[in-house]
């Protein structure tokens, strides 16, 4: 299997390259060449398999012949060994036709830990066999650094810096983050904001001469093609245990940077048949405007109730670009050039093409909340703000009779208290048992100040790996 970049400049990489690799060379994301596919007796087949035997069956084409299959089956069941369902991603039906799909069974409790909790196992797995070490740097405003300090923390060849905000995380955020133990973790409360965190993160990546010679930067940010395939598996295990292929299905997917529902994407391209991709946005709704005019342009940031979703650019929508623009780099080099100095128009054949599968819905805080106490009041299950969100796109979108929609529930609520007790419900979510302790667990966490030269000082000195 072969890796080509979005803007068509960036040589073509394998999967272990692709794996160490962030951006590509020319800016571009990158992407496999081409998709393995799957016929329907092959899908029906999917209900026999348990979700590691599924995550196999669906990953080992993209690792190609980088990875035994003897190798790789240890991997997946090492990787979903640790999760707290038995299903790993169970369901649960909240209307006639409404499911919700629990991705948040992981050890940091959001979907994160689907792609990360594998992606620290085969970074591990590959530096072993190269004899390499490497460094992994990210700024995190909340789940992604736990979920990357939880993937790595067993990797003996993997140092990780995770930078976020000092004081600008929520205490259980902070909490997941800095009580795992672990030499090569390292926690940077940096006396800034969270764009000052990721300005310094970017420099880094931008210059690495901080560096060792030996030890290259990789990034685990959803640029990461390995997030990605790891998340197209529970779109074949959700719609499988509904009935598909016999049986089409709808996904409402919580959206911010296009990870997660640019795998449902793939899942539908290879094969699965996917009547509509939902794509679901808080206030910070480029997305949205994207789908509704076709205009394509940067909004100042608004904090919500949905943290995770808070972005303005969403940087995985360039791979679903490439294919609506038929895979043509340059025209994908020119918009995304067009889009740094303002506002980009795409055209109406791939706006078109766009809309034949994904619709998208914009979801207030007061409708957050709203349907957080309406599906509380309806059958007691308790949404975080995150699938909140997805379900109430679910509701409003208009998918055909008889199609069951499922929500991808991205995060659990226990994360976001202070949301559910906006949401005015009459219970408290309660930590899982593996976090009951948390708040009692030592924490280690260097402050800094807000300077490039001493976070990468720090980052030089620390080395343990
Ligand atoms: C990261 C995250 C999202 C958004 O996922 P994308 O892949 O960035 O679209 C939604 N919900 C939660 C809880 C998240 O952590």
């Amino acid at each position: 299997m072969k890796y080509i970049s979005t803007r068509g400049q960036a040589p073509a990489l394998n999967f272990e390259d692709v794996l160490l690799t962030g951006l590509a060379a020319d800016g571009g994301l990158y992407i496999p060449e081409t998709l393995p596919t799957f016929s329907a007796e092959e899908i029906a087949a999917m209900a026999e398999l348990d979700y590691p035997q599924l995550a196999q069956k669906i990953i080992a084409p993209f690792v190609g012949d980088c990875i035994p299959e003897a190798d790789l089956q240890e991997i997946l069941q090492d990787t979903y060994a640790d999760f707290r369902h038995d299903a790993v991603a169970p369901m649960v039906q909240i209307d006639s036709n409404q499911w919700v799909l629990e991705l948040f069974h992981g050890p940091t409790l959001a979907f994160k830990d689907f792609a990360l909790q594998l992606l620290g196992r085969l970074l591990d797995y590959v530096l072993e066999r190269k004899h390499q070490k490497v460094v992994i740097m990210g700024a995190t405003s909340g789940d992604t650094g736990s979920a990357a300090i939880e993937g790595c923390k067993r990797c003996n060849n993997i140092d990780i810096f995770i930078l976020h905000p000092h004081g600008r995380v929520s205490d259980v955020q902070r909490k997941q983050m800095t009580t795992v133990a672990g030499d090569n973790i390292h926690n940077l409360a940096v006396q800034g904001n969270f764009d000052d965190c990721q300005a310094m993160v970017k420099a880094s990546f931008n210059d690495r001469s901080f560096l060792p010679e030996d030890r290259s930067l990789v990034a685990v940010n959803s640029i990461n093609w390995a997030r990605i395939m790891a998340q197209i598996v529970y779109y074949f295990y959700s719609a499988v245990a509904l009935g598909a292929p016999a049986r089409k299905v709808a996904f409402s997917v919580p959206t911010g940077n296009f990870g997660d529902i640019f795998a449902g994407y793939l899942a539908h391209k290879m094969g699965l048949p996917v009547e509509r991709l939902i794509i679901a946005t808080n206030r910070n709704d480029v997305l949205h405007r994207v789908m509704t005019s076709g205009s394509y342009g940067r909004q100042p940031l608004e904090h919500s109730l949905s943290p995770s979703m808070d972005i303005t650019v969403s940087s995985n929508f360039e791979r679903l670009l490439f294919d609506l623009y038929q895979r043509d780099g340059a025209a994908i080099a020119g918009l995304m050039s067009d889009f740094d100095n303002g506002d980009v128009h795409f055209n109406d054949e791939a706006m078109a093409a766009a809309r034949e599968l994904f619709s998208s819905q914009r979801v207030s805080d007061e409708e957050t909340c709203a349907q957080m106490a309406a599906t509380w009041d309806s059958c007691e299950y308790m949404l975080d703000p995150h699938s909140a969100i997805g379900v109430k796109a679910a509701a409003d979108a208009d998918v055909p009779a008889g199609v069951p929609v499922i929500t991808l529930a991205t995060a659990h609520p226990a994360k976001f208290p202070g949301a559910v007790a906006e949401a005015g419900l009459d219970d408290e979510p309660f930590l899982p048992h593996h976090l009951r302790d948390l708040f009692d667990r030592p924490e280690r966490c260097e402050v800094l100040p807000n300077e490039l030269g001493a976070v990468q000082a720090f980052v030089a000195e620390n080395l343990n790996a």
